[in-house]
């Protein structure tokens, strides 16, 4: 070959190899746009009244990315630790594996809550919070004293019995119906909380320990069960004390997503039918 020849055969390949990191630039930028717009659709629709939830539902599907269609397609709803518990999902002892956890010297959890707790309170005193368990495993028959005590606690208040039972319904589960039957729930706040005798009310989530149980539970496993705006699906007020163990994955994948448990069990089993 000449040597004419071989000089423009390199520059040919050095044009060609500008082009195509030009096209993988191009490309770039395209997925990069479409996430963003598709983060921001999601924000709002998130963000819509509660009364448009459906609608809301079927939006935040289709706009399912291929990641999350691959990530959605593998979890197991089998697992233990995805089991619904609500209003329209009770809960019977017969479900109840051995609850053989201990955290914090006395309170019984799911055993497969306890490592993963011990290094969430541990990352929690490093950035100088004493995190302090409140409750976790509930039986049946205790959660029915803890309902008929807040009614009477109501009424001795001052309310009427028809007020003091509605007002129970509001921020108590029924029994047969709290998370804490599984042993995977805990109510959590700090020992700041405690030692100023607060109990477990919304306002938790404006102190140091409440924004950092909101910020990093999800990275040890753990979501805010009853998050705020999502009150008329999970038919419970905001909880920011009420954590519920789902595994590090998952937790990740519904916090991101501005999910609650309820609509990321709808989905999964969408994206599954769909794929079968
Ligand atoms: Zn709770």
């Amino acid at each position: 070959m000449s040597k004419k020849i071989l000089v423009s055969l390199a520059l040919l390949m050095a044009v060609m190899l500008i082009i195509n990191r030009k096209e993988a630039m191009s490309q770039e930028h395209d997925n990069k746009t479409v996430s963003v717009k598709q983060e921001q659709t999601k924000e709002v629709s998130n963000n819509k009244g509660a009364s448009n939830q459906s609608i809301d539902t079927t939006s935040d599907n289709e706009q399912t990315t291929s990641t999350d269609k691959k990530f959605l397609e593998q979890v197991d709803l089998s697992r233990y630790d995805l089991i619904l518990v609500n209003d329209s999902h009770a809960f019977s002892d017969e479900q109840l594996p051995a609850v053989t956890g201990i955290i914090d010297s006395n309170y019984q959890v799911h055993a497969d809550l306890v490592t993963p707790y011990q290094k969430m309170k541990e990352a929690a005193a490093a950035d100088g919070i004493s995190l302090r368990v409140v409750s976790t495993y509930r039986s049946v028959s205790y959660q029915e004293q803890v309902y008929e005590q807040s009614i009477s606690d109501n009424i001795n208040a001052g309310m009427s019995q028809q007020e003091a039972e509605e007002e129970t319904a509001v921020y108590v589960a029924e029994p047969g119906k709290s998370e804490h039957h599984t042993g995977l729930a805990i109510d959590l706040v700090d020992q700041l909380w405690l030692d100023a005798g607060k109990g477990l009310v919304p306002e938790f989530i404006e102190t140091a320990a409440g924004k950092w149980i909101d910020e990093h539970c999800a990275e040890f496993g753990f979501i805010i069960r009853f998050p705020k705006g999502k009150e008329e699906i999970t038919n419970i007020n905001y909880e920011p004390w009420h954590i519920r163990y789902v595994g590090v994955e998952n937790a990740k994948y519904i916090t991101g997503n501005q999910l609650t448990l309820e609509e990321f069990v709808e989905l999964v089993e969408k994206i599954q039918k769909e794929k079968n």
